[in-house]
């Protein structure tokens, strides 16, 4: 280091002409200072307001994305485009001045429209991104408040916790058991401890324990850091100068229709440069054989695929919001119609988690607590019925003082909600009822250290000051039972006095009360000297195995109104609801019952899965539904092992350790409320309600995204194909062009938007739950589907060539006879609509009515044909001639026919294509 090494403990005061000093070689105290901001208060709110305008939002400036201008030439890219314009560019020369500019009127209209399509597509997405924020808590006022992370400025109080995504640099102040996960700075994955102490001016950024990056993780502990660097100004920042938006419109169908659209344009280009060989060889004239052959190409070519589906995925992630589950990875949509698997987690997403202690047990007594909620409403009963009195109760009252102290929940206005932990919110409504007050509690104990909870350690620890005795401190712990049992020696009776742990009495209470699907915590306590370090000494207390064990609280927490419903629901649509709690496996079969997950499956506890290897394993997961005690690692374990299996895996987490299985999964899914940033960060779908129900909604709203992107796919082939075979069957045996190629590319522009694109619309069908989930390996193109094209390919070109025969045979002139087949040709396409309208329902009963946007685009087309049958400029621009009434019985018998005969296969040959 060139620059002098400088005392940087606290005092130290940089001189004028010194650069300034970094934050991490300051005391947190003066770090506010040159922020200006208050440990207690942190920043003013319009103070926040004011820096958010000097210093811009807390975000990485975006990557140049293309303005518009550059996405609408976009457009034109593209090598059917090339051909268009090459062929307005010959028919001018040839001095055709009206085809050269119909030729470009579609063009300009095929650009708009796919302008409008992407653009739609793009305001989806941003709408998508938008939902996907995280928010910071930070104090503002002296008032914990969530805020966008956008919205932080230098100066900021943050508040993290394990789980957290922080927000931008920050110094810490206070610091808790603080491990960070710097890996997306460093590369290395190894979680950091952190702490406030202060640092020498030359400490690497990798070294600087005082301080955390913007884009690392918290992965366990709690801390306060004060913001010293926002947007470009973080080391991320740094790193990067820019966010490229690197989640693309890509998912596995978009790309597989990507595939096969090239695949088809190239096969439809070989077969329009035959047609024009042909044509050649036949004699026929140069200009009207090329145009012939471009009208094949663009005709015949679904150009508009692509769009549509990615408008369909688009329409899908809005239903889905509105059904309370938020996409933040578009594939997501596609699969969820697959999913075969749901795990989910018990507490929240089965159940409320709105959580009411019900049962204290104490090593020799039982009082049950009356009331219902947050509400301090309710008393502890004893068994005779008798209101209990704490005073003569000590093991009942350091039960209820450790469920009160040892506790991070707080009440939110008049106790309408939690800050915090359910669970714990239930300890503090407990000991309310019971007269202790919590608030009273924990102003009596105040807290010198902690330990806080963590799924894999299953208990919370603090350490106390105790105002009785100066010399001594207390610890409180509260956990799961079998995990208090082992740190425990002793257990209390109600006159205060100490005999040793029956460990096996206390574990048999647990499992009777976790029968009644109650959540079980145990608490217990012990005095030690207050010589040592606080953190010390609480880590020898909760090591040495000698707390004294003082009882059980057992909470009930209702399940969800609608999961039993939606449970139902997936099992009807063949998909199998497994359950993963961290939660005892009783209270987890019992509350698994009560739902209607458990018959006919099994109940694992993380133990028994720990036993099992290979086959074993995945055929245990299979039948399992229940599976308890289990850690994150587990659940990572079980997706792999259900996708070796072949199942989809929809896969819930709300925890920093749940990323990796949420990942994993085919679908994860983050819990909105109480999922921390890193969980939601890592998944595909967030559920804005926590609710089961929700998962369930979407995977309906997955299969009907899929029917409808189907039944594009269904009406789209067949009549491009119907279009494009035309031309190439007259030039091929030589007949007169029953359509003129202008009239072709008429169809194909007009139908495209009216007709098509509405069926991204359409409704779910009615027993869309009760089919087994998709196949997502079937390919696009079935044989059955195939089939299909060829039959309404083959019935409009055949009835299409017949009726031009029949009004020439008539006396028509021959712009009339065309203006006929182009009618025909039209309205074959839109019955067809409605016979794709429903995979499932004959067209005559897919309802008239019941998407409104296909009944615009029919009436918009019937006019359309109408304007060009009828109007003098359409007639000399299009060559078309107003056509009779008789010929319109005809174009419409035919087309009765045609429909006639489609619905007859489409009865016969099954519904899905
Ligand atoms: P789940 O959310 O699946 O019900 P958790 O992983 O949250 O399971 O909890 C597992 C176990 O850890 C619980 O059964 C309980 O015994 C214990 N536990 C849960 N929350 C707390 C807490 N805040 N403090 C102490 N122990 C807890
Ligand atoms: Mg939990």
């Amino acid at each position: 280091m060139d620059r002098p090494r400088k005392d940087a403990g606290p005092g130290t005061v940089a001189r004028a002409d010194a650069p300034r000093p970094a934050p991490h070689e300051l005391a947190p105290h003066e770090v506010v200072l040159i922020h200006g901001s208050d440990l207690d208060r942190g920043l003013d709110e319009h103070e926040a307001r004011d820096r958010l305008e000097r210093y811009g939002p807390n975000v990485l400036p975006r990557a140049d994305t293309a303005g518009w201008p550059v996405r609408w030439l976009r457009q034109f890219h593209h090598p059917l485009i090339y051909i268009l314009l090459a062929s307005a560019a010959i028919t001018l020369l040839l001095g055709d001045l009206v085809d050269s500019a119909v030729i470009l009127a579609v063009l300009l209209v095929n650009a708009v429209v796919g302008f409008v399509q992407e653009s739609r597509a793009e305001a989806a997405l941003d709408e998508l991104r938008a939902m996907a924020r995280t928010r910071a808590r930070v104090v503002r006022g002296g008032r914990v408040a969530e805020v966008p992370s956008e919205e932080l400025v230098p100066g900021d109080l943050v508040l993290l916790e394990a789980g957290d995504k922080v927000p931008a640099d920050l110094r810490l102040v206070r610091v808790a058991e603080l491990c960070a996960d710097e890996s997306a700075l460093t590369g290395e994955s190894v979680p950091v401890a952190k702490d406030e102490v202060v640092l020498p001016q030359a400490t690497p950024v990798t070294d600087r324990r005082n301080m955390v990056y913007s884009g690392t993780v918290i992965t366990s502990g709690t801390a306060t850091g004060i913001v010293v660097a926002t947007g470009a100004e973080t080391e991320l920042g740094r790193i990067h100068r820019f966010v490229t938006e690197a989640e693309p419109l890509a998912t596995p169908l978009t790309r597989k229709i990507a595939r096969f659209s090239a695949i088809l344009t190239a096969a439809i280009l070989a077969l329009s440069a035959l047609t024009f060989a042909v044509g050649m060889v036949r004699g026929e004239p140069v200009k009207e054989t090329f145009i012939a052959a471009v009208a094949l190409a663009v005709a015949a070519i679904p150009e508009g695929l692509p769009a549509v589906v990615t408008i369909t995925l688009a329409i899908g992630v809005s239903r889905m919001a509105a059904r309370r589950a938020v996409i933040r990875r578009l594939p997501a949509v596609e699969t969820l119609g697959s999913t075969t698997v749901i795990c989910t987690d018990k507490t929240g997403t089965l159940t409320e988690n709105r959580m009411t202690v019900r049962v204290i047990r104490t090593p020799d007594r039982t009082v049950t607590v009356t009331g219902a909620g947050y509400a301090p409403v309710g008393e502890l009963v004893d068994e005779d019925g008798r209101r209990a009195d704490l005073g003569e109760d000590a093991a009942l009252r350091w039960s209820l003082l450790a469920g009160a102290c040892c506790n991070d929940a707080a009440f939110l206005g008049d106790r309408a909600s939690v800050a915090g932990d359910p669970t714990e919110a239930a300890m503090l409504v407990a000991a309310d009822k019971a007269g202790l007050g919590h608030e009273h509690a924990r102003a009596r104990f105040p807290r010198i250290a902690e330990q806080p909870f963590r799924p894999e350690r299953r208990y919370m620890a603090t350490l106390h000051e105790t105002p009785d005795r100066p010399g001594e401190w207390i610890v409180f712990v509260k956990g799961a039972t079998e995990r208090l049992v082992r740190m425990c020696a002793w257990e209390m009776m109600a006159g205060g006095e100490c005999r040793p742990l029956d460990a096996g009495a206390a574990l048999r209470s647990a499992e009777e009360l976790a029968g009644q699907g109650l959540r079980v915590l145990a608490t217990a306590m012990c005095r030690v000297p207050a010589t040592a370090g606080p953190e010390e000494s609480l880590d020898a207390a909760l090591r040495a195995g000698t707390l004294v064990f003082t009882g059980m609280q057992a909470m009930l927490d209702p399940p969800r109104p609608g999961a039993v419903r939606a449970v139902r629901a997936c099992r009807d649509a063949g998909i199998s609801v497994k359950m993963i709690t961290g939660d005892h496996a009783t209270t987890a079969a019992a509350v698994a019952r009560r739902i209607g997950i458990l018959p006919g499956g099994d109940v694992l506890t993380g133990e028994d899965l720990a036993r099992l290897t290979g086959p074993e394993f995945s055929a245990a997961v299979e039948r399992a539904a229940v599976f308890a005690r289990v850690s994150p690692e587990q659940k990572l374990r079980l997706v792999v092992a259900l996708q070796e299996r072949r199942h989809v895996v929809a896969m819930t987490g709300d925890g920093v350790n749940d990323a990796p299985a949420l990942r994993r999964a085919d679908i994860g899914i983050a819990m909105g409320r109480s999922g921390t940033e890193v969980a939601k960060d890592a998944a595909d779908m967030v559920l804005t309600d926590d609710d089961f129900a929700s998962i369930e909604a979407a995977a309906e709203e997955g299969r009907g995204v899929f029917d409808n992107l189907t039944k594009f796919i269904v009406w789209t082939l067949p009549t491009n194909a119907g279009q494009g075979l035309v031309i190439l069957v007259a030039i091929l045996f030589g007949l007169t062009l029953p359509m003129l190629p202008l009239q072709i590319l008429w169809i194909n522009m007009i139908t495209a938007v009216t007709l098509g694109l509405t069926l991204a619309f359409e409704p779910k069908e009615p027993g869309i739950m009760r089919r087994p989930p998709r196949d997502p390996g079937r390919p696009l193109l079935t044989g059955a589907l195939v089939v299909r094209i060829l039959l309404v390919a083959g019935l409009m070109i055949a009835g299409a060539l017949w009726l031009f025969e029949w009004e020439l045979r008539r006396g028509a002139g021959l712009a009339e006879a065309r203006t006929a087949a182009v009618n025909l040709f039209v309205m074959v396409e839109l019955c067809y609509l409605f016979n794709c309208r429903s995979l499932t329902l004959p067209v005559w009963r897919v309802g008239l009515f019941s998407n409104r946007w296909s009944l615009a685009g029919v009436a918009a087309q019937i006019l359309a044909q109408l304007a060009l049958t009828y109007l003098p400029v359409m007639n000399r621009l299009f060559h078309t001639a107003p056509i009779g009434l008789d010929a319109w019985l005809r174009v419409l018998a035919l087309a009765g026919a045609a429909t006639l005969i489609v619905a007859v296969d489409k009865r016969l040959r099954g519904m899905h294509l």
